[in-house]
């Protein structure tokens, strides 16, 4: 086939957009095949951000990461780890430069949208003999998309001697599932078809089926069936109704990752947003063989209801964790010197993006949104309404990430969120920002973001990996 024609001072003066398969040689799609078995795996088992905490950390002890408690004294290629409440982890690899000249950062997400179980969720429906779960949903959600779709149950139960229960159930071939039923749509029409689509299905109607055998044994009880789940959790779990209020109990989807389209190209799974971010950040560390500066990756909880309370962004776990670093580098370390080393640092908010939707593609501005399969998306701002809200990464640090995965040869695209005072989001990057640290939103982009199950292109996923790896590498920044 004759070579296609170019003018030259196009090819010179425009900027390039392209699938990162069509330029994938087969050994490269083949590295992206196999990453991507990693990827469903980790999700596959990391349904909860709990469930990301007590996955990681053995897994990161294998590779020679110890808690921060067993040294006395950080030096270079030391690997490390800090975790709080069980919910948020930190991880460093020590870098050859002082931390005081400053570190880099790959900050995700470990928590996803999913529907909560309310603290006294288990009640009766005596008239159509039901039981029945009261549930209350987390982060932002469409939430007809929870209806008809199979549930499992994850989570903690602190009961009343003290002992932590850990609940999943749904998970296995032999477990039993929950749903949210929905109305068929015979009768639906004027109940639901005159609702707008986000109130199709209202907050107090994500509501859980849990059973319907009574305890017909227990002649004289009030709930026969309601008292038949509590007896079978008391069997399972030694708990009662009570535990159930010191508890944190999340339905997520029953269903595990899959391969999408015939060829393969894309992972279809729940909670991608931002656990793609957490694995590649990951598997990004593992490659940092001593790097110049320390290298950490946070594992945040909480991004998905505003970066809030004691394991999001917004709280002190970062001042903390980075001191206590800092303390085992530099027995001399004083806090007040913790801004100036926050603000000589550099982050990537590890983030996803959304990716064009076929069909739904006005939402977008073409020239300034993110497509799947082009690369990972560096995101300058985000926000609501003329950036509202939002971090806006430099020209000098935009200049310098686009610089750096240029020089390394990985496929990146720029995008915003969507048009133009069309919606808006915000990620954990401002929270960073606010130390001076220079930040970027930097991941891939995904279609049916916070949906059950989310589609990324494997090749967005492998790209990230190598994105971070470069940034964890690189010894000029
Ligand atoms: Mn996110
Ligand atoms: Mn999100």
């Amino acid at each position: 086939m004759a070579k296609k024609k170019t003018s030259s001072l196009e090819e010179k003066l425009t900027m390039k957009g392209e699938s990162s398969w069509a330029n994938a040689d087969k050994k490269t799609i083949k590295a992206i095949h196999d990453f991507s078995e990693g990827y469903k795996k980790f999700l596959t088992i990391c349904k909860t951000e709990r469930e990301v905490v007590d996955y990681v950390i053995p897994l990161i002890e294998k590779k020679g990461f110890k808690s921060i408690d067993k040294y006395k004294k950080l030096k270079p290629g030391d690997k490390v780890y800090q975790v709080s409440k069980g919910r948020v982890l930190s991880m460093a690899v020590i870098g050859k430069k002082k931390l005081d000249d400053g570190f880099r950062l790959i900050a995700s997400h470990i928590d996803s949208p999913r529907i909560d179980l309310k603290q006294k969720p288990l009640y009766e429906d005596t008239d159509i003999e039901l039981a029945l779960f009261k549930t209350h949903y987390y982060g932002g959600i469409k939430k007809y998309q929870w209806v008809n779709i199979p549930l499992a149950i994850h989570g903690v139960i602190m009961r009343a001697d003290g002992k932590k229960i850990n609940v999943v159930i749904g998970e296995d071939e032999s477990d039993p599932v929950f749903v949210i039923g929905d109305l068929l749509p015979h009768l639906a029409h004027k109940t639901q078809g005159t609702r707008t689509l986000f109130e199709g299905i209202k907050g107090e109607e994500l509501v859980i089926l849990a059973g319907h055998i009574p305890l017909s044994e227990e002649k004289d009880a009030k709930n026969k069936i309601k008292l038949h789940i509590l007896k079978l959790l008391n069997e399972k779990y030694g708990i009662t109704e009570e535990d159930l209020v010191s508890a944190e109990l999340e339905a997520v989807p029953a269903m595990n990752p899959r391969d999408v389209g015939l060829d393969r190209s894309m992972v279809g799974a729940y909670g991608q947003d931002d656990r793609a971010c957490a694995y590649t950040s990951l598997m990004a560390l593992f490659d940092a063989k001593t790097p110049e500066r320390t290298a950490i990756c946070y594992f945040f909880d909480k991004e998905e209801v505003g970066s809030i309370g004691a394991t999001g962004a917004q709280s002190n776990y970062i001042e903390l964790s980075v001191s206590e670093l800092m303390s085992k580098m530099n027995p001399d370390f004083k806090y007040s010197e913790l801004k100036s080393v926050m603000a000589n640092s550099h982050a990537l908010s590890a983030d996803v993006d959304v990716a064009i939707h076929p069909v739904f593609k006005d939402v977008h501005e073409a020239n300034n949104a993110a497509r799947i399969g082009r690369g990972i998306v560096i995101c300058k701002f985000g926000g609501a309404r003329g950036k509202g809200g939002s971090n806006d990464a430099t020209a000098e640090y935009m200049g310098q990430v686009r610089n750096l995965f240029n020089k390394n040869k990985v496929p990146w695209q720029s995008a915003e969120l969507g048009k133009v005072d069309e919606g808006g989001g915000g990620t954990v990057a401002r929270f960073l920002a606010e130390y001076g640290m220079e930040t970027v939103d930097c991941g891939p982009a995904l279609i049916s973001m916070h949906s059950p199950f989310e589609i990324g292109s494997k090749a967005d996923i492998y790209n990230t990996y190598r994105a971070y790896s470069a940034f964890f590498a690189e010894k000029e920044l």
